[in-house]
């Protein structure tokens, strides 16, 4: 009896021994999969915006983390393109988002950006949120385009519907949800959460690059991520978590003498055009992709192709390396491209531009090359390396960095891990 007692004792003795060690090694492996990612989208913050304002939070996790130069945004350099870029980590070719406004000829209409954002059929690719929830890890996403839509049957755990909003309460209650998602008990807490914010593109759209209102809105998103960094560390959460600020492009100004008028060229209503909304009147654009019978589109090309010396046109089937925009049922027949900086007007009536720009002073879409379409990406965490300052990188890369982050393994991507690893403090699949 007493043998048997001191035999169990030994038997619970080594087996107490023997979890403590395994509950030890997966501490290791556990407080190595145990880091939170948080991944902040603002809109239009261009790669130099913290230099030009005051953002001394955004700043002082750049000194803590990586900050690169500049990250390549996709081509076109257009917000739906760049997030869902970001998200899945292919080129707008593999996954189907090539503008902000799409045609599929399969489908045979425009995407509708109400009732379409939650049908799978337009978003191709495997979001992280996705790929996270596959492999157990319970994400939150307030918001993230692409978010809506059931993608492979998986959404995010909690998501929110995009509501557009600039005021500071409501970026201030976007933060406080996801740190309500990081307090829930274990097994229904996140360890993905994303955030957007619309403010910073919309001022610097409406006046100015570096105007006193785009410098505000860094400003306000500066004190958005001050919040949410008080917020973790309120939790004792800012240790194991990798906050991850990226924008989805850049912003180039723009002049009433920049103005490329396609009205004396050729009308162009009569193709479908969806990167031109006429209920807004004019069309003000850096880019408009054209879809129309083959007559037709021959025709526009002969009439475009250097009618202006600050206007490309690109052909379905012949659209530069680099842009891999050749989605099967999306590529655009013509893409008439501005120069950055310069503004394709058209209009159903043939009104001649006006002498001041109307609404838009800056804008985005351009080739993706431009330094001034350059976006941000601020890193900083235990998977991060601490004062590196990077070269630019392709937005692509982002789905990998964070898979390796939370310790999952990566869909197949347009991405290669090799460029990023250099930053990483662990090994990246
Ligand atoms: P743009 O500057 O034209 O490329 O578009 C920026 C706009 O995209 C923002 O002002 C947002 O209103 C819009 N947007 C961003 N995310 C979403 C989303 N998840 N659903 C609908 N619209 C969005
Ligand atoms: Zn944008
Ligand atoms: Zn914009």
């Amino acid at each position: 009896m007493y043998k048997s007692v001191n035999t169990l004792g030994a038997i619970a003795l080594i087996m107490a021994i023997f979890f403590a060690v395994s509950a030890n090694s997966t501490e290791t492996a556990a407080g190595a999969d145990d880091q939170i990612v948080i991944l902040v989208g603002i809109d239009g913050l261009r790669a130099d915006a913290i230099d030009r304002a005051a953002a001394p939070n955004m700043r002082a996790l750049a000194a803590r983390g990586v900050r690169a130069e500049g990250m390549t945004p996709a081509m076109p350099s257009k917000t739906f393109v760049n997030l869902y870029s970001l998200a899945t980590g292919l080129h707008p070719k593999n996954h189907g988002i090539i503008s902000n406004y799409i045609y599929d000829r399969k489908i045979g209409r425009e995407m509708n950006r109400g009732s379409d954002i939650n049908d799978p059929r337009w978003w191709g690719g495997e979001p992280i949120w996705v790929t996270a929830e596959k492999q157990g890890v319970k994400t939150g996403t307030n918001t993230w385009l692409g978010a809506e839509a059931p993608i492979g049957g998986v959404q995010p755990t909690y998501w929110n519907p995009y509501k557009k909003s600039h005021k500071s309460e409501v970026y201030a209650a976007r933060v406080d949800q996801i740190l309500e998602w990081l307090d829930l008990p274990d097994g229904k807490n996140i360890r993905l959460g994303t955030l957007y914010f619309s403010v910073v593109d919309d001022a610097a759209h409406q006046n100015h690059v570096n105007s006193p209102q785009e410098l505000q809105a860094i400003e306000m998103m500066d004190k958005i991520m001050g919040r949410l960094i008080n917020g973790l560390k309120d939790r004792s959460l800012y240790e194991r978590t990798n906050i991850i600020i990226v924008s989805d492009h850049g912003m180039a100004d723009l002049s009433p003498e920049r103005i490329i008028n396609l009205d004396p060229i050729m009308d162009v209503t009569p193709f479908i055009t969806p990167d031109w909304n006429r209920s807004r009147g004019a069309a003000y654009v850096a880019f408009i992709n054209l879809y129309g019978d083959e007559d037709g589109v021959e025709n526009a090309y002969q009439k475009f192709n250097g009618a202006h010396p600050h206007l490309k046109v690109l052909r379905r089937g012949a659209f530069p390396e680099g842009y891999h925009f050749d989605h099967p049922d999306r590529e655009p027949d013509l893409m008439l491209l501005a120069d950055p900086g310069w503004v394709i007007y058209a209009t159903e009536d043939q009104t001649p531009p006006p002498s001041v720009l109307p609404f838009l002073k800056a804008t985005h879409g351009y080739h993706n090359l431009h330094p001034d379409m350059r976006a941000t990406f601020i890193a900083a965490g235990p998977s991060f390396k601490k004062g590196i300052f990077t070269k630019p990188f392709d937005n692509i890369e982002v789905y990998g960095i964070i898979a390796c982050a939370l310790s999952i393994k990566p869909a197949k991507t347009d991405g290669n891990i090799q460029n990023i690893t250099h930053f990483m403090t662990r090994k990246c699949d």
